[in-house]
């Protein structure tokens, strides 16, 4: 079979390898979507992400669905004809994170396209059927791959517990920023503020339903929060785009008594925040990394027509322009690329 392999930076070939077999409990998956997420894009540009370095060629991708082709022993639930979204994250299952259901913080997952273990920018993959999700026919494979990134979202709003007739502030509007509203929208947030640097960014967010889009390069968050909650601030923010800024402006727009999420990945691992006011405030302050039981319910909300996934996405590939592709996706311009298999 062919896989797209990353050798060294920006070094990204076809190689013919072996078509993986199902063991006990796995599936074998013809993939068919695979979508670039910026951390591909970052092993592409950097061979490394933090303490992950990639040493042995690594196959990338990790957001990604396909039909079952075969299985392997002991599989139920799944079978050959099946299309399925896979879950890129398999943890020990055994240790005490696993136990509490906290499973995406096990020390021992595998996670694709996180080195040394293999993505599905291939052919076939052969994957724990139990972490293969069946797709019903209202759902595309398209969107079966990106349950990955609206998982994302999902998992951090329920970090930040948005609810009903919530105000939430999303700085970042790139496809995390951009599943982070669609969860909150889906979670029965009323007003949705989203800002960013990029112009044709936030022309997206606003078309997709966003009730405010602010240019931070241009105008005062500030007073957009302020104009939108009548001064009180915003019940939650998610902080999706990593920047410093967007982090210390993430806690001026926070009503007293609100929530902080922080999903970005800040290039710079410090950022000086003002703890007296998280006290004085009484401010929740959450990390959220990855997701853990949200597969099922991205499925669900894609079946109901609650979310939109499909329209964050501004082209597709074949696997032969992989290369290609990539280069296109570090435009800052992009939000989600396709490859398709
Ligand atoms: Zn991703
Ligand atoms: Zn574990």
């Amino acid at each position: 079979m062919q896989a797209a392999v990353l050798s060294e930076p920006g070094k990204l070939k076809l190689e013919e390898r072996a078509r993986p077999e199902p063991g006990p409990g796995e599936v074998l998956v013809a993939v068919g979507e695979v979508g670039i997420c910026g951390s591909d894009v970052h092993y592409y540009e950097h061979g490394r992400i933090g303490d992950y370095v990639v040493e042995e060629p690594l196959v990338l991708g990790h957001e990604s669905a396909g039909e079952v082709v075969a299985a392997g022993a002991d599989v139920s639930g799944v079978e050959p004809g099946d299309r399925v979204a896979l879950e890129p994250g398999v943890p020990c299952r055994r240790c005490a994170h696993c136990k509490r259901g906290e499973y995406h913080l096990c020390p021992d997952v595998t996670f694709m396209a996180t080195p040394p273990d293999d993505g599905a920018f291939a052919e076939y993959v052969a994957w724990p059927a139990d972490f293969a999700y069946p797709l019903p026919d209202a759902v595309s494979l398209r969107e079966g791959a990106l349950c990955e990134p609206l998982s994302v979202g999902i998992h951090a709003c329920r970090r930040g517990g948005v609810g009903s007739g919530d105000a939430v502030l999303i700085t970042g509007c790139g496809p995390i920023g951009l599943t982070v509203m669609e969860a909150a929208r889906a979670a029965g947030a009323t007003d949705v503020v989203v800002s960013d640097v990029v112009g044709s960014k936030l022309d997206l967010a606003a078309d997709r339903g966003a009730d405010r889009t602010v240019n931070v390069a241009e105008e005062s968050l500030d007073d957009a929060v302020a104009d939108v909650t009548g001064g009180a601030g915003v019940d939650v923010v998610v902080e999706a785009s990593g920047a410093p800024a967007a982090v210390g402006s993430a806690f001026d727009a926070v009503r007293r008594g609100g929530t902080v999420v922080l999903v970005g990945l800040a290039d710079e691992a410090e950022i000086p925040i003002d703890v007296l006011d998280v006290i004085d405030s009484e401010l929740d302050v959450h990390g959220s990394f990855r997701y853990a039981n949200t597969y099922d319910v991205a499925v669900d909300l894609l079946a109901a027509g609650r979310v939109d996934v499909a329209g964050i996405v501004d082209f597709e590939m074949g696997l032969a322009a992989v290369d290609d592709a990539f280069r296109r996706a570090m435009d800052p311009e992009t939000v989600k690329g396709m490859i398709t298999i």
